[in-house]
């Protein structure tokens, strides 16, 4: 199945900007891919476009088969939160809750019940190896172990795809490392993952590198595992 599907997608920002300038990209379902370019390059733009955080100016977006310019804002929200779960580098937690609370928050529009979301984020903190962390806050926590939290919180819906922001970005190399291999591991898992990175270590890591140039891809390349 594919996941992301672009056709086409430009981007203009007032004053004329264009940040996209025709990108087409396809991610299906299992892969793992960085996106990877320098500062000013339209990143962030793809990432918000790959989101369904903001509208192209021009072309097509499909995410799981939907079709971004046929859905309403509201309509908008619903495909994020069953489709896709974001990672950023600044964390995004909340701060006088605990680790369990916040990864049970990841199902807060999901229509599941309180006790239900609590079993299934402890499962989730499980998996990314925060078992035995579950009623720590965030401040009780190390910027590895915040990240780890915050990932449980974007897979615990079991999203479709994904969609990480500088991931490590926050994080010395060692956290960093640690982050990348649970990533890894997810995928390995059968998580479609994308992780948008100025970092080229991270994209020489990353099976599929899809580098980002001046609103445009100017390579998509693919290694395989010997
Ligand atoms: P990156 O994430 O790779 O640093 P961005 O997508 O943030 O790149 O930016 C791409 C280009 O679009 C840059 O020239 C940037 O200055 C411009 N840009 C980004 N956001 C806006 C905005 N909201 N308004 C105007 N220009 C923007």
């Amino acid at each position: 199945m594919t996941i992301v599907e672009l056709r086409g997608v430009t981007k203009e920002y007032p004053g004329g900007v264009a940040a996209l300038r025709g990108v087409d990209l396809v991610v299906g379902q299992g892969e793992l891919a960085a996106i990877v370019g320098p500062s000013g390059s339209g990143k962030s733009t793809l990432l918000h476009m790959i989101g369904t955080l903001d509208r192209p100016s021009a072309g097509v977006v499909c995410i799981a088969g939907h079709e971004v310019a046929e859905l309403s804002d509201r309509e908008l929200s619903t495909l994020r939160a069953r489709h896709i779960g974001f990672v950023f580098q600044q964390f995004h937690l909340a701060d006088g809750v605990s680790a369990l609370d916040n990864v049970a928050d990841g199902l807060l529009y999901s229509g599941i019940s309180l006790k239900e979301r609590r079993a299934r984020a402890g499962a989730a903190l499980e998996r990314v190896g925060l078992g035995a962390r579950v009623r720590h806050r965030p401040n009780e926590l190390s910027g590895g172990e915040r990240q780890r939290v915050a990932i449980a919180r974007a897979v615990v819906g079991e999203p479709d795809l994904l969609l990480a922001d500088e991931p490590t970005g926050n994080l010395d190399s060692a956290a960093g490392e640690g982050v990348l291999e649970l990533l890894g591991e997810l995928h390995r898992g059968g998580t479609t993952v994308a992780v948008i990175t100025h970092d080229m270590e991270i994209a020489a890591w990353a099976p599929r590198r899809v580098r980002v140039r001046d609103g445009l891809i100017v390579a998509d390349e693919r290694a395989y595992a010997s």
